[in-house]
């Protein structure tokens, strides 16, 4: 592909102050993010994944600078966006949306959902006049599979997966480039989360839209994503074409949460590989391999040393003293 990617990150840190010891007197830092480099194409699906508290929904909210970074780069097609004032950055905005696993926190529950994807459409001048305005929000209601003569009503008298719908298409409405999804379908029961993931990819291909897929769930990212990124402590541990990584994952940490999912690893190969104790405190986090704790291949190498990311075949990058050996067989893009 040529040009700069859409997206490109380099070296993003991001750190909370916390205040602890007796009357708040010490302040320490939590280490959310912690030099994470990575870029998506234009139509490109990438998923990040982890457990809770890993650091991907801090990564997802810097992109869009709803938490302030530390420090690293983030450009959008070659342009920095990171380190530009609030004024600069405004025409950048309407370019990468949020869809959040809740989007009652970006519908009011006072205004129709006819008002609340207009606003989103006035916020950035696309309105038009009032019968422009009108067949938008109708058009974008059809898109997302809702009847546009529902747009009188309000958020409460929608379903879980239909609100998800509106908070899709409000975000579709300032016509992005990239949709930021951080956890946009665990909140829904099953049946509901396969349509939503459908209508996603569907609105991906008909709008070449990219999408950043933050989610704990690797069947979903397995179904909807090209690439994996596997967050551990704010770091990444591994990425790579998702149906390698998922078939033959070479992190001691992707195996165990591959091992974890029945639809991934159908025939079982792995076996199921338990994780012993909680994630690390991000405050304090381990020295030398931040997963040395609860891994079962840790030697003192591991205690003492951090292991950097490396390619470990064409498009696989593991940081990892000892990784498994990635199959060529499986180690291209597929
Ligand atoms: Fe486990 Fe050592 Fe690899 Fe870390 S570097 S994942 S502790 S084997």
């Amino acid at each position: 592909m040529s040009g700069p990617p859409l997206l490109e990150v380099k070296d993003l840190h991001v750190r909370f102050p916390v205040d602890t010891g007796l009357f708040g007197r010490t302040r320490r830092w939590v280490h959310a993010v912690g030099g994470v480099s990575f870029h998506l194409e234009q139509g490109e699906a990438v998923g990040l994944v982890g457990e809770s508290g890993c650091g991907k929904t801090t990564l997802g909210r810097a992109l869009l600078r709803l938490t302030p970074l530390d420090s690293g780069t983030v450009r959008l097609r070659g342009v920095e966006i990171s380190g530009k004032s609030e004024s600069e950055f405004r025409p950048f905005r309407r370019r990468v949306q949020m869809i959040f696993q809740d989007p009652s926190g970006t519908l009011d529950p006072r205004m129709s959902v006819g008002e609340s994807i207009g606003e989103a459409l006035d916020a950035h001048g696309l309105a038009g006049g009032r019968d422009e305005r009108r067949r938008r929000i109708a058009g974008l209601l059809e898109s997302v599979g809702l009847d546009p003569g529902q747009a009188e009503r309000f958020p409460h008298e929608f379903s879980g997966g239909q609100r998800q719908r509106i908070g899709i298409a409000r975000a579709l409405a300032v016509e992005p480039e990239l949709l930021v999804c951080d956890e946009p379908v665990s909140a829904l029961d099953l049946s509901v989360q396969a349509q939503v993931i459908n209508l996603l990819q569907d609105l991906g291909r008909q709008r070449g839209l990219a999408y950043l897929f933050i989610s704990h769930d690797l069947s979903v990212v397995a179904h909807i994503c090209r690439r994996v990124l596997v967050l551990y402590l704010g770091r990444v541990v591994e990425s790579g074409p998702t149906g390698a990584v998922m078939r033959n994952p070479a992190h001691p940490y992707t195996r165990a949460l591959v091992s974890a999912v029945p639809e991934i690893d159908p025939l079982r190969r792995l076996g199921r590989i338990r994780l012993g104790g909680d994630l690390p405190s991000p405050i304090d986090p381990p020295p030398g391999c931040p997963f040395h704790p609860r891994c079962l291949k840790a030697t003192d190498r591991c205690r003492s040393e951090a292991p950097s990311l490396a390619e470990t075949a064409p498009g696989r990058l593991v940081a990892c003293h000892f990784p498994e050996a990635t199959d060529p067989g499986v180690s291209a893009e597929d």
